[in-house]
């Protein structure tokens, strides 16, 4: 089937008690990992494309290839440009076909923020592809974003009506104590802020950062009612080990390629499959929309 927005594949959600989880890749066989392994679970899924993984594979490849792996299966798939801060870069991405977009404007003072946000929603608008943006700022590094110190900036629940408001976003990133990368020590989730947030405004909510949260923060997150989770770094050493451990269990005589990624797709579904089960999302292809 074609591709859905963020808005459709989000929907139903948090009365529903699940997660959809979105998953950052770098390439074919992660990507199809990815697909791979949510169709196993009939399982609704966000495939993410970072800016420099865009920079990479290139924007109309990255559109092209993904929403051909949507048409060839039978669950919903929305794809989405995570943390992006280029105006430009996010128009071509609506253009090329993403279905999600997130404007990254959260270094901004929060006029500003909303602002930017708001440019982005009107211009998306014209294309039914949805918008995330972000409140207060998620700690650690994506890309060449860095927050050094997350507890500085968690999202104050008072500033959100405000702004869902006023930038009419689809998806709210929101910082209660998770970060990019991985953890040098287990984080501490501020829960009672959650609780708070999901109080105060309808729209979606978005957990960045999901690389080694412990299973039962996960469940408590979805359970509080976080609509969509994102996993990027998890993914990114799963590829990478797989490759590594490809390599070498082959001899050297073996020169096809695919004896070396194939595996990769299938180490990456394994782990996305995992993530489905702690987030509730399987079995629920057909609960959003
Ligand atoms: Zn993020």
């Amino acid at each position: 089937m074609s591709l859905v927005t963020l808005k459709e594949i989000l929907a139903g959600t948090r009365e529903g008690h699940y997660a959809v989880g979105a998953f950052n890749f770098n390439g074919y066989e992660d990507a199809q990992g990815i697909v791979e392994g949510a169709v196993e679970k009939n399982s609704p899924v966000i495939l993410m494309a970072s800016s420099s993984a865009v920079k990479y594979i290139g924007l109309y490849q990255v559109a092209g290839m993904v929403s051909g792996m949507a048409k060839s299966v039978d669950i919903p798939i929305c794809l989405h440009l995570d943390h992006a801060t280029d105006v430009a870069m996010i128009k071509e991405a609506i253009r090329a076909g993403f279905t999600s977009v997130m404007i990254d404007a959260s270094a901004l003072p929060y006029e500003e923020n909303i602002d930017k946000s708001r440019e982005i929603v009107k211009f998306a608008c014209l294309y039914g592809c949805s918008v995330e943006a972000e409140l207060g700022r998620v700690g650690g590094k994506e890309d060449n974003i860095v927050v050094d110190d997350p507890s500085a900036a968690f999202t104050d629940p008072a500033a959100v009506p405000r702004f869902v408001e006023e930038t009419g976003i689809d998806a709210l990133a929101v910082a209660i104590g998770t970060a990019h990368g991985f953890y040098k020590s287990e984080p501490k989730l501020d829960f009672e802020r959650l609780q708070q947030l999901v109080a105060v405004t309808d729209c979606p909510l978005v957990l960045h950062g999901g690389t080694g949260v412990p299973e039962e923060d996960f469940r408590r997150c979805v359970h509080t009612g976080m609509s969509k989770i994102n996993v990027g770094t998890e993914l990114k050493a799963t590829y990478s080990h797989a490759l590594r451990k490809a390599v070498a269990d082959n001899p050297e005589s073996v020169f096809d390629p695919r004896k070396y990624v194939g595996p990769v797709k299938a180490a990456c579904a394994e782990v996305v499959k995992g993530k489905i089960d702690i987030f509730g999302s399987a079995d629920k292809a057909w609960s959003c929309r």
